[in-house]
């Protein structure tokens, strides 16, 4: 057995080389890159920590980085380290805008169950203000597929249903690619975006068809950074440990 292992190996080195003849006298060095070197950062303990070069959005204290879309004073609830969607507030976005980026967010649908369908445990994550990824108690409630807890709102299915009991924390660390635009406003490239729910990967690389449209199809406008925006939606869902990395 052994020595077959070895005439294996010597048949495959020949393949290659005849492949390849100048491969062999290659110095390994040629291939090396030393003089670029990634920026050295500190990861946070825990998962839900943000790393020394995040930009902590919201770290259970106050709403200072928030706004509501005319730009006053975010008048959500902060309590016991959340902040809680009050009802008729109105949606909040960031002060700050972003184009590409990792974000990670907590999210907590209300522990009494109301409602059913798109009226339980509603709210949003609207990247640069335009595309929602859906939080939305779906651990036994029934909604349009498209439409329930980590869906591209009306554009695209998680992969698997993921959520966790209402009154739980759930998680989502996303990675988003901004769409690209040419000069006469056509868009180039679409936005992708991979989402991990609870540490399971339920949208890998999604197309974003364009911004979120409650009726009819979706198409792109030009824009520029923008904006996280969390949606009021009448019910009293919580978000905590809400932190973002420029990429
Ligand atoms: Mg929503």
């Amino acid at each position: 057995m052994k020595n077959y292992f070895s005439f294996s190996l010597i048949l495959i080195s020949i393949g290659s080389f005849a492949q390849n003849p100048s491969r062999e006298s290659m110095d390994p060095k040629v291939t090396e890159v030393w003089d670029l070197k990634p920026k050295k950062i500190t990861p946070g303990t825990n998962p839900s920590d943000a790393p020394s070069d995040a930009i902590v959005l919201f770290d259970g204290k106050d709403l200072s980085k928030w706004s509501t879309l005319a730009g006053s004073d975010a008048k959500w609830d902060v309590k016991d380290g959340a902040m809680t969607v009050v009802k008729g507030a109105g949606d909040i976005k960031t002060k700050q805008t972003f184009g590409d980026m990792q974000l990670h967010i907590e999210w907590r649908a209300p522990a009494e169950v109301v409602g059913d369908g798109q009226g339980r445990g509603n709210s949003g994550i609207f990247l640069q203000e335009r595309y929602e990824l859906q939080v939305l108690d779906s651990y036994e409630s029934v909604t349009y597929s498209n439409g329930q807890a980590g869906a591209i709102y009306k554009q695209s299915i998680p992969l698997v249903n993921a959520c966790l009991k209402p009154g739980e924390w759930q998680t989502y660390d996303v990675i988003y690619t901004a769409p690209r635009f040419s000069d006469n406003g056509r868009v180039i490239v679409p936005a992708y975006i991979t989402i991990i729910h609870n540490g399971v990967v339920i949208q890998n690389h999604t197309q974003i068809n364009g911004p979120t449209e409650y009726r009819g199809m979706a198409v792109y406008q030009t824009h520029g950074k923008g904006s996280i925006k969390l949606q009021d939606h009448g019910n009293p869902v919580s978000f905590r440990n809400i932190w973002v990395r420029e990429l």
